[in-house]
């Protein structure tokens, strides 16, 4: 078993190397690090300075972003190299642009706005949350309405509360351009929620009559230009509106032929989901550096513990399970960031792609667009989190003190709990959409457990997930029926077991990604069989819990796990230097922290 067909396994085949090695120069290895002394802003302009490098030095926009595989390179080498970086680029590329070439297709008018965000003379920039409101994206408060006098549009923010924010737009001197989420309004009626185009900053950064900029106090868990914008009866010309086939007529009639404005809601969430592919894809690869950063940190290093002095560190099974938990983690999202950027038939193919095939939503668009999709990228950064959070803790001070890395993946992992679709409205979605069957099936019941239940046996991880999916599911499904059955109202209803519904959907997603683990634990190098086995095992410890609460496992179940993962662990210890070699990490990552002289 050579390392090269692990190193295969980790990048795919999709892109040659030609390809791959231009993506990596975009984000050369002085990207990878930041020179120290540097104020806020400062720091803010050197990276969209290297945005704008990136940008131009990587294949045309519209290339990227019609190839799911090569922009989630180019965002995974953002993402190790400098947490910020990449989530300027992803709003950048795919919640900027992206409207912009999907629903401006055709509009020969939004070209000045696209090329000058395709130059990188202008950095994109989402103003679609408001601040005031949870679940805004539901039913935006700032409106356009269309001006019969100029044949343009007027967007406003109707009061403070609808500021929108966060936004990347706090830098003075910068040029940006949004893509704005607002509520049409025509003749009196809403109808629906449409994106305009709209330059924000001009090239020396100087803001149009009626944008109000407030930026936001610094922080530093994910470090870009923070600020609300109110935008006070802003004037944008008719070709501003992204229109996707809608328009008003020169008899003022409006005509969409997306509509009604429900489902218009979710065909301009539409544009999510390149950005959950890439989110996924970025997981996984910060995943990989903290887990290759773990084990630096850990191999060769000696303890002093009074049980054994000098024995190595990862003799001890709590650091080993640690490191090697690790590496099994990040080869798990790479499997499923394999799988998220695979093509595949499109939901809603007639729709234009992606939008549209998912169940009816109550907390958040994004299960509408595309449940499964939302809930890999749920799971996917829920999973990220917590490897790289292990690795932070495992890695004691010099992880958190020598070296910003681990910190600042441990911030972007962090924030993406939110950004991105909220991880846990979608997970109430995703169990909504179970509990109905509204586009849904559970799994078929099983007699017992294959291949004597014995935990090497991907058959048996699936055989466990599926189980407790179908046992949470019913019993979700039949107490909120109970509730409503009894008089109660729906929220009342799914209040009362939002608990339940959270552990539904997580059931769910890891069902969906043990299927994918044992997919590729079929199909890939037969090395990679117990590094999934590592992750199968101790995604069912963190499931206990429920495995137990369900019955689908009697008490000692974690027993039998532990002794499944030690067994693995000392098959896979030998290897661990292997398996974090095929990562193939740029050094400035793979280097342990060396500030000492
Ligand atoms: C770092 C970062 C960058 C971002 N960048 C942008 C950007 O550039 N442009 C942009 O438009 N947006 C951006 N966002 C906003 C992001 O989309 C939102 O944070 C996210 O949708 C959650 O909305 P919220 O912040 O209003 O929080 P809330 O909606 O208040 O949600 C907070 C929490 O409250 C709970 N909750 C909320 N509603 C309900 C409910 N109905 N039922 C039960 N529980 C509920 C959930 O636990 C949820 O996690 C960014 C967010 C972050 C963290």
């Amino acid at each position: 078993m050579s390392i090269d067909d692990l190193r295969r396994f980790v990048h795919g085949t999709s892109l040659d190397a030609k390809a791959r090695a231009r993506l990596e120069e975009a984000v050369p290895e002085e990207f990878f690090t930041v020179p120290g002394g540097l104020t806020a802003p400062e720091r803010h302009a050197l990276t969209y300075e290297r945005l704008r490098r990136a940008g131009l030095a990587a294949p045309p926009a519209s290339e990227l972003l019609a190839d799911p595989p090569a922009l989630c390179a180019l965002l995974e080498r953002a993402a190790i190299a400098d947490p910020p970086l990449f989530h300027l680029m992803l709003l950048h590329y795919t919640l900027a642009l992206g409207p912009i070439l999907r629903f401006g297709e055709g509009q020969e008018g939004t070209r000045p706005v696209r090329e000058s965000l395709e130059s990188m003379a202008s950095f994109g920039t989402l103003l679609m949350t408001e601040v005031g409101r949870s679940n805004s994206h539901l039913s935006p408060r700032t409106v356009a309405r269309h001006d019969p006098a100029t044949g343009g549009f007027v967007l406003s923010t109707p009061d403070v509360r609808a500021a929108k924010f966060p936004t990347n737009t706090a830098h003075p001197e910068l040029p940006k351009t949004a893509a704005v989420y607002a509520t049409l309004v025509h003749g009196g009626e809403e109808r629906g929620v449409f994106v305009f185009a709209v330059p924000l900053r001009g090239p020396g950064g100087a803001v149009p009559p009626g944008v109000r900029i407030v930026p936001a106090p610094e922080t530093t868990g994910l470090q870009v230009d923070y600020a609300a914008v109110l935008l006070e009866e802003v004037r944008v010309p008719y070709e501003a509106w992204l229109r996707d086939g809608a328009g008003i007529g020169a008899d003022g009639a409006f005509h969409d032929p997306h509509g009604p404005a429900a489902a218009r809601l979710t065909r301009s969430m539409g544009i999510a989901p390149p950005v959950w592919r890439a989110v996924i894809s970025a997981s996984a690869a910060i995943t990989r550096a903290s887990a290759g950063m773990l084990l630096a940190h850990s191999a060769g290093r000696s303890t002093l513990g009074r049980l054994a002095p000098r024995r190595p560190l990862t003799d001890y099974r709590n650091q080993q399970e640690a490191v090697l938990g690790a590496l099994a983690s990040a080869y798990a999202l790479t499997a499923v960031a394999a799988h998220a950027t695979a093509p595949r038939p499109s939901p809603d193919a007639a729709a234009g792609g992606d939008a549209g095939a998912g169940p009816a939503t109550a907390w958040a668009p994004w299960s509408a667009v595309d449940r499964d999709l939302a809930l890999l990228k749920a799971a996917a950064t829920a999973q990220a989190q917590e490897t790289v959070s292990a690795c932070r803790v495992h890695s004691g001070a010099p992880g958190f003190a020598a070296v910003e890395r681990l910190n600042a993946y441990r911030g972007l992992t962090h924030a993406y709990q939110n950004a991105g679709g909220d991880n846990e409205l979608i997970r109430y979605d995703t169990a909504r959409a179970m509990a109905d069957l509204d586009r849904y099936a559970p799994p078929g019941p099983e007699l017992g457990p294959p291949d004597d239940g014995d935990l090497d046996s991907p058959a048996v991880w699936l055989f466990l997930a599926r189980d407790a999916e179908r046992r949470m599911r019913d019993r979700l499904a039949g107490r909120v029926e109970a509730a409503l059955d009894g008089g109660e109202d729906a929220f009342t209803a799914w209040n009362g077991n939002l608990a339940l519904a959270a552990r539904t959907a997580d059931a769910c997603a890891d069902r969906v990604v043990l299927e994918i683990l044992a997919a590729a634990a079929g199909d890939g190098p037969r090395a990679l069989g117990p590094v999934l086995r590592l992750h199968a095992l101790d995604r069912l410890e963190r499931r206990a819990s429920a495995l137990l609460n369900e019955g689908v496992v009697p008490p000692g179940f974690l027993d039998e796990v532990w002794a499944a993962r030690r067994r693995t662990c000392d098959e896979l210890a030998p290897r661990a230097q292997e398996l974090a070699a095929a990562f193939e990490l740029p050094a400035p990552v793979a280097a342990p922290a060396a500030f000492l002289p």
